[in-house]
């Protein structure tokens, strides 16, 4: 039986190689650069730690939406070429391209903004995000000539460098990618027609990374994947040659021997069917424990799966372990490497009704994250 070290009640251990190595193994499938993802804290990872791993593993740049995710990575050391695409409106360029931030630009005005923000001794380095198909931001085809046009002026001008153009797929259906793909090509002789040869051209995310080789052009946009999960429900990490790189895990706070009817939690959802044994465990939804995934979401305790029992709780759940041997600091691990006999983060995703990409990246604050290499 593993124990947690006293005085802990949970933890989200990170195992930096398994990112390493995921980096690697995806370097090596598609045979383009990689730009590896690491917005909203490294999808709970921690940023920092997630670019280290990702640029130790052969990622050729990191990127983030926000540019204060940016900055954040800049203060924490991260020199390498870095990329952030989704701005806020009016938002000033100033400080980014100050500190060498390459930006994504997916208007006229964020345009405008950039060349406004670059000087000749140093322009700023842009991605220009065109629209093909997913209905979110990016430049609209029908402002493609104006944009691309002006882009060739400022560069000219040597306040910018384009440097990349990009789009992203809705992963609809191998169809509906290919024909974003071909409005991508379209944008793309569009913009070289004004002059523009952006060097780095990327519309693959994980998904089309993986399954679609047309889509890889000559760089990948990679998120989910580099943290060792699947981006498809059919398939699992180890499939796909990817290892989790998040173990979360909880200690049992109390064990308590109940009798046959015994409610459980909030609501009375659970109630036992014989006598039996509960087991309280010491995370709940305040730490990103969807509370969607009461009586269903996986917990391994001592070499054997449970299932929650009863509402899932702000700080704490039960699980019902029957006649089992469980005693109180004993570790119980929510979700990480199915090889290594945890649940799956996308068993947690089934049973809230989610995808494991929002079980990850909801990981709150409150769970501390201590690092690990295998
Ligand atoms: C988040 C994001 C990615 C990474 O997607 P994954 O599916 O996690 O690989 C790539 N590109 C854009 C524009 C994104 O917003």
């Amino acid at each position: 039986m593993t124990r947690m070290p006293d005085g802990l009640a949970r933890e989200a251990v990170i195992d930096v190689s398994a990112i390493e190595h995921n980096v690697r193994h995806l370097r090596a499938m598609t045979g383009t650069e990689v730009i590896a993802v690491v917005k909203a804290d490294g999808y709970g990872h921690g940023a920092e730690r997630s670019a280290r791993a990702a640029l130790a593993g052969g990622a050729d740049r990191i990127a983030v939406a926000d540019i204060g995710e940016a900055l954040a990575l800049r203060v924490a050391g991260i020199d390498a070429p870095l990329l952030a695409w989704l701005h806020a409106p009016g938002e000033s360029f100033v400080e980014a391209a100050a500190a060498g931030v390459e930006l994504g630009i997916s208007s006229l005005q964020q345009l405008r903004a950039a060349a406004a923000a670059g000087t000749a001794d140093r322009p700023v380095r842009v991605h220009l995000k065109v629209e093909t198909g997913l209905g979110r931001n990016g430049i609209a085809p029908a402002d493609y000539g104006t944009v691309f046009a002006e882009a060739a002026r400022f560069e000219a001008q040597g306040v910018i460098e384009v440097i990349g153009m990009f789009s992203h797929l809705s992963n609809t259906s191998p169809a509906e990618d290919r024909a974003a793909l071909s409005r991508f090509t379209v944008a793309q002789a569009g913009a070289e027609a004004t002059g523009l040869r952006p060097r780095l051209r990327h519309i693959a995310a994980s998904h089309a990374a993986i399954d679609m080789p047309d889509a890889r052009l000559n760089c990948v946009r990679l998120g989910i994947a580099i943290y060792g999960l699947s981006p498809f429900a059919d398939r699992s990490s180890a499939d796909l040659g990817l290892r989790p790189a998040m173990t979360l895990r909880a200690a049992v706070a109390a064990v308590r021997r109940v009798p046959a009817g015994q409610g459980v939690s909030y609501g009375y959802l659970h109630r036992t069917a014989s006598e039996s044994t509960l087991a309280l465990i010491s995370i709940g939804y305040a730490d990103g424990v969807p509370r969607a995934a009461s009586a269903g979401g996986p917990v391994r305790i001592g070499g054997r799966t449970y299932r929650v029992a009863g509402r899932i709780a702000m700080d704490q759940f039960v699980v019902d372990v029957g006649d089992a041997q469980v005693d109180v600091g004993d570790e119980a691990v929510l979700f990480g490497d199915p090889e290594r006999g945890a649940p799956s983060a996308g068993e947690w995703a089934d049973a809230a009704g989610t995808i494991n990409y929002e079980i990850v990246t909801r990981i709150g604050p409150r769970v501390p994250r201590r690092e690990t290499r295998s």
